[in-house]
């Protein structure tokens, strides 16, 4: 196995102020191949490269040409971890790939994925995994190490497991892992991934045309490597794709609770997901919006990117006219650059800039997708009136969100919350808005093709569906705790 060394290295925590600017963080993105005879490395490249915005700190391709597996892994977007050369050494059959957004365990190259793990029959493993655990205390128990990132666990349960197959592992292990996991997992010969029984996050099967079967955590993977969806790897499942073609196991009875979230924010506009796109499905949002929440005004003025198609279909149901007036600078992302107190004090004028000749003198309407902390629709409502809006009323495509997600989204603290705390007219004066008006829940949950139980809510109603150890002891203390500041 050669696993190379980083090539760059910074405390990715220092950037935490700018990083808020984003509001929710992605998790990750997984996609694995199983194609003998094609450039498996440079697909699963391109994969990656249509999965990058699921996580942009760190990227990786492991590949196997039947006999031992190589990884590649590196800090950084995938067009930085990956050249032609590195791609040209990874030859084989069948790979995984994964880009990582942490959401535990630090952002360092160690915790980067695919983590490889030899195992006891002479073998190794390498995974990729989208989600995250609750239980990481009790598995880390059991192996008798320290509990931290909740991949590497998972890694490493499945290699001690190991005795006949991985396959076999995967079937005895995942019953007893907790929380949302969507993995790809090789060993030299096969691809399996498997999905936690509620498939929190998606994973989805494709068909190349040339021969072969491909993973992804989206249907944009499939897509740009011209595979065909075929199905979604089900709730509590697990597939293995060799030579004799894919065969499947369940592990788990399903209990799908489908992540609301993924709708609002997470997916690309283009995935499908239980037969409807997130644009179609992001636009009855906005519809539902404009139905809700009346307001006379000159033009909708989308915040990009995840605002636009919401915005498209408030202003088609409520007549009033699309403006692009906010300008998004797509190159301010993670970077290398430590900043400084001046880069802080821009704030969100790093990534949006207003057009004057779009705003000044408009009653605006201001679709975003979602508020968490409150600091960047404040900032963004003040650039606003900067350049000469009459008036500001923001229209967010969700309900507040008033709990954390424990589930693989790095939101923030119920603390930090502004939603867990504050009713709607006093996260409006904070922000200093005209209007404010939420999505309903009921509103949302129609845009989707889900029914409401089969979707997690949590972070709308606190209504966890898979049991969070300690989250009701932490959320008494936490309430208990602002109250006594406030
Ligand atoms: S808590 Fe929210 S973000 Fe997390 S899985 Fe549930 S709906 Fe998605």
């Amino acid at each position: 196995m050669a696993q190379h060394p980083p090539t760059d290295s910074c405390d990715l925590d220092e950037l935490d102020d700018l990083d808020e600017l984003d509001g929710p963080h992605e998790e990750c993105g997984v996609f694995g191949i199983y194609a003998p005879g094609q450039d498996v490395a440079t697909l699963t490249y391109f994969a990656l490269y249509a999965l990058q915005h699921r996580g942009q700190e760190s990227a990786g391709i492991a590949v196997s040409d039947g006999r031992r597996i190589v990884v590649h892994k590196d800090m950084g977007l995938v067009n930085q971890v990956f050249t032609e050369t590195s791609l040209a050494a990874l030859q084989g059959d069948l790979a995984i790939g994964h880009c990582r957004y942490s959401t535990t365990g630090s952002s360092s190259w160690a915790n980067a994925q695919p983590q490889y793990r030899e195992t006891p029959t002479g073998g190794g493993l390498a995974l990729g995994h989208n989600g995250n655990l609750v239980n990481t205390a009790e598995l880390a128990r059991r192996l008798e190490v320290a509990a931290g990132n909740d991949s590497l666990l998972m890694a490493s349960l499945l290699a001690w497991d190991v005795d006949l197959s991985l396959e076999e592992a995967i079937v005895r292990t995942a019953p007893d892992l907790i929380g949302a996991f969507s993995v790809v997992v090789m060993d030299e010969q096969r691809l399996h991934a498997f999905r936690d029984p509620n498939g929190v996050r998606p994973l989805q099967i494709g068909r190349l045309p040339a021969g072969g079967w491909v993973v992804a955590s989206e249907t944009a993977a499939l897509d740009i490597v011209g595979a065909v969806y075929v199905r979604d790897v089900l709730p509590g499942e697990v597939v293995t794709i060799d030579g004799n073609g894919l065969r499947s196991r369940i592990f788990a009875a399903p209990t799908p609770t489908f992540c609301l979230f993924e709708w609002v924010y997470l997916a690309r506009p283009d995935h499908r997901q239980d037969g409807r796109s997130v644009l179609y499905a992001r636009r009855e949002m906005g519809r539902q919006l404009a139905r809700e929440s009346h307001v006379e005004a000159d033009i909708v003025l989308p915040v990009p990117e995840a605002g636009r198609d919401a915005a498209a279909g408030y202003a088609a149901e409520s007549g009033l006219p699309f403006a692009d007036g906010l300008v998004k600078n797509r190159y301010v992302g993670r970077t290398f650059i430590q900043p400084t107190q001046t880069l802080r004090q821009l704030g969100i004028k790093l990534k949006l800039s207003p057009v004057r000749e779009v705003v000044e003198g408009r009653r605006l309407v201001v679709v975003d997708d979602s508020i968490v902390r409150g600091n960047t629709s404040r900032q963004l409502v003040a650039m606003l009136r900067e350049v000469g809006a009459r008036e500001v009323h923001l229209r967010i495509t969700s309900p507040p969100i008033t709990d954390p997600c424990y589930y693989g989204i790095d939101m923030a603290t119920r603390a930090e919350l502004i939603g867990a705390d504050l009713d709607v007219e006093a996260i409006r004066d904070f922000i200093g808005a005209d209007s404010l008006h939420y999505l309903s829940l009921d509103g949302l949950i129609a845009a989707t093709p889900n029914e409401r139980d089969a979707l997690c809510r949590a972070c709308f109603d606190g209504q966890y569906p898979i049991p969070v150890p300690g989250e009701h002891e932490n959320l008494a203390q936490i309430r208990f705790d602002f109250s006594e500041s406030s």
